[in-house]
Formats: structure tokens, C-alpha cells, sequence
């Protein structure tokens, strides 16, 4: 398949991965937005949230238990971090493999843009 995030997983592409298992990857993101941004992905493709059947519902649990656990790891967890998904284009996404994006490192507002 030809999908970036699947051949991060696979070390096909590089990355600086933080943190991986057999379920999930987190890797920094290339163009941070904020000191610390992290990509967490699952091994498993879906393109977007809308994707993920309610059976495979506890790989999304994955994903915010590894945002909780690095936001932890990283000394963030007590001050302030942000853990967001964008769902297709109208809302930002233009990787086509589900990612919760971990933000910490800086003050964010409210509403984000
Ligand atoms: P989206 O806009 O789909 O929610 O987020 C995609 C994120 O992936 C963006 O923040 C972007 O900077 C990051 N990204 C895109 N291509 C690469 C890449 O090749 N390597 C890494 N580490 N991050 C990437
Ligand atoms: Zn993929």
C-alpha cells in the first residue's frame, strides 16, 4: 500500500521514533508545531476515524494511552498537553492514515484555528 505512515511503521521510510510496540508507532512530526509533537499511529491502516470499525475500537484507547504515557515521559503531563485528531480535509488531515497528534511545550488557545 502506499501509504507514508504504513512505511514509517514498517522502517521503510525514516523517522525518529519514540516509542513503539506490536499496536501503535510515535515518531516526532517533521514539521513540529509546538516543542514537542508526536505523531502516534497505529501499525493498522485505516485512512480516517470514519474507518475504524467498532470492533478495532481499542486500538483509538491505544493511541491516547500512548499520548498519556509520553506526555508523562516527556514532563509534560501535569502542565499541559494536547492530543488531536484531524478527520479529512475540511478539518486539516492530509495524511490518509489515522494519527493522534500529541502538542505540549507551549500555551494553546481556545478555540484552535
Ligand atoms: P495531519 O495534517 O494529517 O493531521 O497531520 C500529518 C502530520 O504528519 C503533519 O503534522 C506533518 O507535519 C506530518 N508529516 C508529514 N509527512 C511526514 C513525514 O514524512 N515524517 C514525519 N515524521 N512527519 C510527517
Ligand atoms: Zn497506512
Amino acid at each position: 500500500m502506499d501509504c507514508l505512515f504504513c512505511k514509517i511503521a514498517q522502517k521503510e521510510l525514516p523517522a525518529e521514533v519514540v516509542f513503539e510496540d506490536d499496536q501503535v508507532v510515535a515518531f516526532k512530526d517533521i514539521h513540529p508545531k509546538a516543542p514537542h509533537h508526536i505523531v502516534i499511529i497505529p501499525r493498522a491502516h485505516f485512512a480516517t476515524l470514519n474507518d475504524v470499525p467498532a470492533e478495532d475500537s481499542p486500538i483509538l484507547g491505544e493511541l491516547l494511552l500512548t499520548a498519556q504515557r509520553l506526555a508523562k515521559k516527556l514532563g509534560v503531563a501535569e502542565d499541559g498537553y494536547r492530543c488531536l485528531m484531524n478527520v479529512n480535509a475540511g478539518a486539516g488531515q492530509t495524511v490518509f492514515h489515522i494519527h493522534l497528534h500529541l502538542l505540549a511545550g507551549r500555551a494553546f488557545s481556545w478555540p484552535p484555528g
